[in-house]
C-alpha cells in the first residue's frame, strides 16, 4: 500500500481481503451513541438554526458568519487535510501548516492525522475490500445501491472502530509516535496509523494534532465571539454560535461526507482512475474542488483538480495565490502527456 499517492494514474486495486480478525466491532449500544454524537447532535444543531430562522428571520451578520466559517473550515478540510496532510501535493510554511490543521479540525470531522489515515486507506483500496466508505463495494441491484449511498453518507464510521480509538492510541505513543510504525499490533487503528509514516515522524505536528478538542471548540467560540462583539450583546453571541457554529458544522459535515456518496455515484467519468469516482460540478463548487473527484482519483498527488479550462477549482486557485505570495511551493500536477494517456475518450 502506497502511503503517498503519486502523480501517475492510480494502480490497479488490490483484490486481497484485508484481515479484520483482531478488530472488535462496536456493540449495539455503542453504535447508537456514536450515531447520536456524529449525526443526531449536529442535526439538532441545524434544526436550532431552522427554528431561529422561522422565529426571527436571518440577518446579514448571520449569513456572513455562516459563509465565512463555511469557507474557513472547508479550506481547512480540502486544502489542509486533503491536499496537504493526506496527499502532500504541495509544500508550505510551518505557520500556514498549523493554520490548516486548526481550520480543518474546526470542521469536527476528526483530527488531521485520523482524517488523513482514513483517506489514504480510501485511496489505497478504492471501491474494493478495505475501502472504509465505498458506497458500492458489496452492493448489488437498485436497493443495494440505495443502501450503499446512505451508508457512505451517514453510517460508514460505525464499521470503523479505529476512529474512536485513534486519538487514544496516539496519546499512548506521545513520547515517540513513530514507534507506531513498527508496532507488532495489527488491529484496525494500528493498520491505518501505518499509512502515516511521514506525519507520525513529525512530533510537533502530532502534538498540535492532539489538541483536536480545543480546535473543535474554537470553531464554535469564534463565530460567537464575533457575533457578540459586532452586536455588543449576548443575543448576538448566541446567533453567531448558532449560524457560524451549529448550522455551519452540519452543512460542512454533510457536504464533505457527500464526496464519499455522491462523488462515487453521480456525475461523469473521463479519466481512467480504475474506480467509480465521478466529476460533479455542484460538488466541485461546494467542496472547493474536491468534487472533480474522477480527476482527483486519477491523479491523487496533484495540487489542482481542474484539468479542463471550464472546471473551477477554488482550492487550487487559493494554492496558486499562496504560491505567488511565496507561502506555498512545489505544487505538483500531472504532465499534459500523463493527462492525455489517462483520458477514456482518446
Ligand atoms: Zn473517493
Ligand atoms: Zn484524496
Amino acid at each position: 500500500m502506497s502511503a503517498l499517492p503519486s502523480l501517475s494514474p492510480a494502480p490497479s486495486p488490490s483484490t486481497s481481503e484485508p484481515s479484520e480478525t483482531h478488530d472488535e466491532r462496536l456493540s449495539g449500544a455503542r453504535r447508537a451513541l456514536v450515531l447520536f454524537v456524529v449525526q443526531g447532535l449536529p442535526l439538532l444543531g441545524f434544526c436550532a438554526g431552522v427554528w431561529l430562522f422561522l422565529r426571527e428571520g436571518v440577518s446579514g451578520l448571520d449569513l456572513g458568519l455562516l459563509g465565512a466559517m463555511y469557507l474557513l473550515t472547508m479550506v481547512g478540510i480540502e486544502v489542509g487535510f486533503h491536499r496537504y496532510f493526506a496527499h502532500r501535493t504541495f509544500e508550505t510554511t510551518r505557520p500556514l501548516r498549523a493554520l490548516f490543521l486548526i481550520l480543518g479540525s474546526m470542521a469536527g470531522q476528526g483530527s488531521a492525522l485520523l482524517w488523513s489515515a482514513v483517506h489514504r486507506t480510501h485511496h489505497a483500496h478504492t471501491d474494493q475490500p478495505g475501502d472504509l466508505h465505498s458506497p458500492l463495494f458489496g452492493r448489488k441491484g437498485f436497493w443495494g445501491g440505495v443502501r450503499g449511498f446512505f451508508w457512505a453518507q451517514f453510517l460508514w464510521y460505525l464499521e470503523v472502530p479505529a476512529i474512536g480509538r485513534f486519538g487514544r492510541l496516539l496519546d499512548r505513543h506521545r513520547a515517540s509516535p513513530a514507534g507506531l510504525l513498527t508496532s507488532p499490533e495489527d488491529d484496525q487503528a494500528h493498520r491505518i496509523a501505518r499509512t502515516l509514516p511521514d506525519l507520525l515522524r513529525d512530533e510537533p505536528l502530532v502534538r498540535l494534532n492532539q489538541r483536536y478538542g480545543t480546535w473543535v471548540l474554537l470553531g464554535f467560540a469564534l463565530p460567537a465571539l464575533v457575533g457578540g462583539l459586532v452586536t455588543q450583546s449576548w443575543a448576538g453571541a448566541l446567533r453567531g454560535f448558532v449560524w457560524g457554529g451549529l448550522v455551519r458544522y452540519y452543512v460542512v459535515q454533510q457536504v464533505t461526507f457527500a464526496i464519499n456518496s455522491v462523488g462515487h455515484t453521480m456525475g461523469v467519468r473521463w479519466l481512467n482512475s480504475r474506480d467509480t469516482s465521478r466529476n460533479n460540478v455542484v460538488m466541485a463548487l461546494l467542496t472547493l474542488g474536491a468534487g472533480w473527484h474522477n480527476n482527483h482519483h486519477a491523479f491523487p498527488g496533484s495540487a489542482r483538480t481542474d484539468f479542463r479550462w471550464w472546471q473551477v477549482d477554488l482550492g487550487g486557485l487559493l494554492l496558486r495565490l499562496l504560491a505567488r505570495l511565496g507561502l506555498a511551493w512545489d505544487l505538483r500536477e500531472p504532465s499534459p502527456e500523463a493527462l492525455l494517456a489517462a483520458r477514456l475518450d482518446r
